[in-house]
């Protein structure tokens, strides 16, 4: 923490480039979707990869806070980070952990999965030496064939899991290779599998307290199997899975992208622009620079192409993008400090997410998760600015309010504590 206020903090970050995050529209975000899946199941915030760009010490408070069960990640790092951050609630690794840091993970009452036998047996032998009991998802390959134990794998993991006094045996999941298309066949497939083998472990006297199977894109096209727990990510930033499953009604984008002019100028007639002069001004044209590139995660690819809102204006990027700058071609005369709009909340005429991800070649997913941390992000709610995050200089200050206060009406459901054991 600095001295300044953080008023004061706020205002200085905001005369430069940096990332809006709405985190009011990222709470609205998860309650449609929960609303869609069922309020009766549970909920599990996907925040890795820093909330895909958004900030994952901010957005794991704001997901507690709109009561969600469960937080994932993908690294034992970044749960770690939560837990540093002083964010106890429950936390789950998704995808295979660093065998050398699940001790750590289980220090720290972080949820590990495991989706073979050697990770299984990691998990005991750094149950016993931190002399603690972690709690343990099962990880089924139902046809991603990514990480995770095939079904039949899958069935004695599960029994050797429920057997084991020295793990608490949670729950099991699978994930969807193609919930975002419009086939539902591969997702149906994946789902029979995993009925089977929950049908299986049923008979064998295993029912794991939490079963979770669909993606955000599972969750908006309904496709939930014999899921109580949902993963949200995507969506829960207001993005759309891919163009075949669209966002629910209110739902909106959390990240905007803003700068501001750095200098304000005319590209004399014939002359280039940017590295390479790629592109040559017909005319004396205005222009602006504007101080975002290629390592802020804006995509190289925009040389040219794509577009920054100015004074209203749509000004087309003229030349390269740079590491740091890019330059933009403007109707009317500019002034240094203009504020500058790259990526949009959807309504202003800015680019969207989905856009940049057009012109890149890309998902949107990998735009916004590619956001560098040298971008500082501003949190805001209903308006409001509450919050900062400047991940280079290590300094934040979030007053997200009541998280502490409202941790006992969101603790996991009761039926969720009881005990998965073979019977
Ligand atoms: C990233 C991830 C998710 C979230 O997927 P979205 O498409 O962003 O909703 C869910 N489950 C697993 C296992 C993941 O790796």
């Amino acid at each position: 923490m600095t001295s300044l206020s953080m008023e004061n903090q706020i205002a200085n970050l905001e005369a430069g480039t940096h990332a809006r995050i709405d985190l009011a529209r990222y709470a609205q975000n998860i309650e449609l979707m929960w609303d869609a899946a069922g309020r009766e199941k549970s909920f599990m915030a996907v925040i890795k990869a820093n909330a895909y760009g958004h900030g994952a010490v901010a957005c794991a408070r704001a997901a507690v806070q709109a009561g969600v069960d469960y937080l994932a990640v993908a690294r034992v790092s970044e749960a770690l980070q939560l837990r540093r951050a002083g964010v106890d609630h429950p936390v789950l690794v998704l995808g295979g952990p660093n065998p050398k840091q699940i001790e750590a993970a289980i220090e720290q009452g972080i949820s590990v999965s495991v989706g073979s036998i050697e990770a299984l047996d990691a998990v005991s032998q750094a149950a016993q030496r931190a002399g603690q009991r972690p709690t343990v998802h099962l990880k089924v390959d139902t046809g991603l064939h990514r990480y995770g134990a095939l079904p039949e794998l899958a069935f004695e993991l599960a029994m050797r899991l429920a057997q084991d006094e020295r793990l608490d045996f949670e729950g099991i999941y699978g994930h969807f290779s193609s919930a975002d298309e419009s086939d539902p066949a591969p997702t149906l497939l994946q789902i029979e599998r995993a009925d089977r083998l929950l049908d299986r472990l049923d008979e064998a006297g295993v029912t794991p307290r939490l079963v979770h199977l669909p993606n955000s894109a599972g969750i908006l096209s309904g496709q939930l199997g014999r899921s109580n727990l949902v993963r949200g990510g995507i969506a829960t930033y207001g993005l759309a899975p891919s163009p075949d499953v669209p966002l629910l009604g209110g739902m909106k984008p959390v990240m905007s992208l803003r700068s501001k002019v750095t200098r304000a100028f005319q590209i004399p007639a014939g002359e280039g622009v940017s590295y390479g002069l790629t592109y040559i001004a017909t005319h004396d044209e205005y222009a602006a620079t504007v101080p975002i590139g290629y390592a802020d995660g804006l995509p190289r690819s925009l040389s040219n192409d794509g577009w920054f809102l100015i004074n209203g204006d749509r000004c087309p990027i003229r030349g390269r993008v740079c590491m740091d700058q890019t330059v933009v071609g403007l109707s009317a005369p500019a002034s240094e400090n203009d504020d500058v709009v790259l990526i949009g909340d959807g309504s202003s005429g800015a680019m969207s997410v989905d856009e940049i991800a057009a012109i890149d070649g890309t998902i949107n997913y990998e735009i916004v998760a590619r956001l560098a941390a040298r971008v500082p992000r501003v949190y805001y709610r209903a308006g409001e600015a509450f919050g900062w995050d400047d991940p280079i200089l290590a300094e934040s200050d979030i007053h997200l309010g009541a998280e502490n206060e409202n941790r006992e009406a969101h603790a996991p459901r009761d039926d969720h504590r009881s005990e998965t054991r073979a019977t």
